[in-house]
């Protein structure tokens, strides 16, 4: 019977940046890095290149805490909305940027909102001129926002040589759920994740036997309880709501997961990449 161990990752990224107040995201971060530390885990925080000059402590910090740092773009943008003739160049100095500031290699990327889609495949050309080894970029299906109908659930190699670990799905009629994190988990009614986690695994399975690899990500927002509501930017004010409530959950949910914790992604790279399937496209 596989353990099914979950790997605990972080999106670093200021939702109020041109928001009036201060600035929040930090110091959530550091919470979600202290109760990290509390249960000897070491989780990936992909933090946005943009972000490498002013969080440079915390990214250090981060660094020597033994967790893994990552890449969340060069700015918050979904794919899409990049430049293919320039993509390749930002993510290099992005990469840069958080390489020195977190005197470690960056080897993994997380598009933006999942935004690594059918129309946005280019990229993934960017991703591996820039010098990534593995992306969790891909909501395989049809998500609740971007998602890659068609892409495999379980680990696999894009022609460009880079390892896709894609986000662990739940699949609920025509759509897939992210139901192992961010918004999705913090509204689900606190169901038995030991369950859940077996149900994404299985419902998950390849073609060569192999099960999705599990990993579980919020935002510092997600668990933000103190922050004022402000509707958000090009959001409606039922999405900005969305987003602000219930963030008490989030570390509810994890607590559970944390009983079964996997290291961090880049960690676990060598063994996926051995196992993975070619991209069938
Ligand atoms: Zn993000």
């Amino acid at each position: 019977m596989p353990t099914r161990t979950i790997s605990f990752t972080v999106d670093v990224e200021d939702h109020h940046a041109g928001l009036a107040g201060p600035q929040r995201y930090q110091a959530a971060t550091r919470r979600l890095a202290d109760f990290l530390a509390a249960r000897g885990i070491r989780g990936t925080f992909f933090v946005v290149g943009d972000l490498a000059g002013e969080a440079a402590g915390l990214i250090r910090a981060l660094a020597a805490a033994g967790h893994e740092i990552g890449c969340h773009g060069a700015h918050h943008r979904p794919l899409a909305a990049e430049d293919p003739a320039r993509l390749g160049q930002a993510l290099a100095a992005a990469k840069a940027r958080l390489e020195q500031a977190a005197g470690q290699p960056v080897a993994g990327f997380r598009a933006p909102y999942f935004s690594l889609t059918p129309a946005s495949r280019w990229a993934v050309g960017a991703l591996a001129a820039a010098g990534f080894t593995y992306s969790s970029s891909v909501l395989p299906g049809r998500g609740p926002g971007h998602g890659f109908p068609g892409a495999p659930r379980t680990p696999f190699l894009w022609p460009e040589g880079l390892l896709e670990i894609p986000c662990p799905v739940l699949r609920l009629g025509p759509f897939a759920l992210p139901v192992l994190g961010g918004t999705t988990m913090r509204y689900l009614p606190p169901w038995d994740f030991a369950w859940m986690r077996r149900a994404v695994a299985r419902q998950g399975v390849g073609e060569r036997g192999s099960e999705p690899a599990l990993w579980t990500y919020c935002h510092p927002y997600d668990i933000d309880t103190g922050e004022p509501f402000a509707r958000l930017p090009g959001l409606s004010l039922a999405s900005s709501v969305a987003l602000w409530a219930n963030r008490g959950a989030t570390l509810r949910r994890w607590r559970t997961l944390a009983q079964n914790p996997a290291p961090p992604l880049a960690e676990r790279a060598g063994t996926l990449r051995a196992a993975a399937a070619p991209w069938p496209g």
